[in-house]
């Protein structure tokens, strides 16, 4: 049977912008997703709006900061037709918000003009988020309607419900955490809808409020297609929460600008997955009862160097990037690369370590 250099689970923009950059080295990749095509979980659900984290100085801010013209870039590269880069106004939401935004105004990182009743911020980008990671995979083998329920590690082998093979396995799941045993990596869903509308308004440029409005995108003749997102849940959504969802959606962009002779098309719900600190979670797994055997003075807080870390032989996870997945993973996917092809560093602050090390002093 085949044994794959790398198997990638997991078919959104994770997992489908490490397959792209892995496949510039070997071809012999597989990406499996339990469901039908890529960007059927949260990928496919998302705006997706890329914007700049606005506030003081702190390393998660630093992280968007650099995430964003990367990802902007990225794709204007690879997706040419995937991504709008028209701008965005971000209007503060009422007079504590105003006065905020004139707080942050040293910290900008990013240029910006006042503009109607915001500030405009030209690296402000929308773009299409399932033919991103369509086209990513394009010319990558792919396994759908496979859910992967078992991985064993044997004779230096990753083995798949006991019959797909590689030699590298990278987990991209977002959510659903089900193939990892390890308490540490606490990833949070968050449950959330866009919508889709048509109207009979022209919209200009992407919006940012309470919600987020896209430029318009023409159908016909005085007919233009809007994405308007998105809402936050802590529990999953259904039929009803969905309608409370675009009722909601549509009031805040109507706070926006006023959209006219509007038709909802077509709803997208998924769930983001976030970590337990917002940072994303890249990078090789610590094998926490091994290591807790190892070196039990671990639970006392007794600092170990991490290189002695015992880890999970040739696994790899990219997740958490939470409600910015299209800003993110384009930047975290070329740093798990670099590390698998070059063995380069990754962002100490980005890899699993600072789990583990916060996690076992409470065990
Ligand atoms: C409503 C909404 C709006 C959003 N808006 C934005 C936005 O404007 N800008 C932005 O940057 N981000 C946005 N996000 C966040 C963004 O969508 C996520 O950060 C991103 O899609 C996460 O990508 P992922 O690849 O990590 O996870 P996912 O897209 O969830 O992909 C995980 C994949 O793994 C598969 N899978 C899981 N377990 C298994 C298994 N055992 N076997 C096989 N396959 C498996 C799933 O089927 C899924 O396809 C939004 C999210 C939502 C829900």
């Amino acid at each position: 049977m085949k044994i794959y250099d790398y198997i990638i689970v997991g078919g959104g923009i994770s997992g489908s912008a490490t397959a792209f950059e892995l496949s510039h080295y070997t071809k012999n990749i597989l990406l499996i997703d339990k469901l039908e095509e890529v960007a059927k979980g949260a990928s496919g659900a998302a705006g997706a709006f890329l914007s700049p984290l606005l506030g003081k100085p702190n390393n998660f801010k630093d992280l968007i900061t650099h995430s964003l013209p990367y990802a902007v870039e990225f794709y204007k590269k690879y997706t040419p037709d995937c991504i709008d880069n028209c701008g965005t106004i971000r209007i503060p939401k009422d007079t504590i918000d105003q006065e905020k935004f004139q707080s942050y105004i040293p910290y900008m990182d990013f240029p910006f003009e006042e503009k109607e009743d915001g500030y405009f911020f030209p690296i402000g980008s929308v773009v299409n988020s399932g033919e991103i990671c369509r086209l990513l995979t394009k010319d990558i083998e792919k396994l759908f309607n496979l859910e992967i329920t078992t991985i064993t590690y044997q004779d230096d082998i990753w083995i798949l419900n006991n019959s797909v093979k590689t030699k590298k396995l990278i987990l991209a799941t977002g959510a659903n955490l089900s193939l990892l045993n390890e308490h540490y990596i606490d990833i949070r869903a968050v449950w959330g809808q866009r919508i889709d509308i048509e109207t009979t308004t022209k919209v200009e440029t992407n919006y940012h409020k309470e919600c987020s409005v896209s430029r318009s995108i023409q159908l016909e003749k005085n007919l233009y297609q809007v994405s308007i997102g998105a809402t936050h849940n802590r529990f999953e959504i259904d039929r009803e929460v969905s309608e409370e969802d675009t009722k909601e959606l549509l009031e805040k962009a109507s706070d926006i600008l006023k959209l006219e002779n509007i038709n909802v098309i077509k709803l997208h719900g998924g769930a983001r997955a976030g970590s337990s600190d917002y940072f994303p979670i890249v990078g090789t797994l610590i094998n926490s009862a091994k290591t807790i055997e190892k070196f039990p003075y671990l639970k006392n807080g007794t600092h170990v160097d991490h290189s002695r870390f015992e880890r999970y032989e040739n696994l790899y996870i990219i997740n958490g990037v939470g409600g910015r997945g299209f800003v993110l993973a384009p930047y975290l996917a070329k740093q798990l690369v670099n590390h698998l092809i070059k063995n380069e560093a990754i962002d100490p602050q980005i890899i699993p370590d600072r789990l583990f090390t916060r996690w076992v002093k409470k065990q």
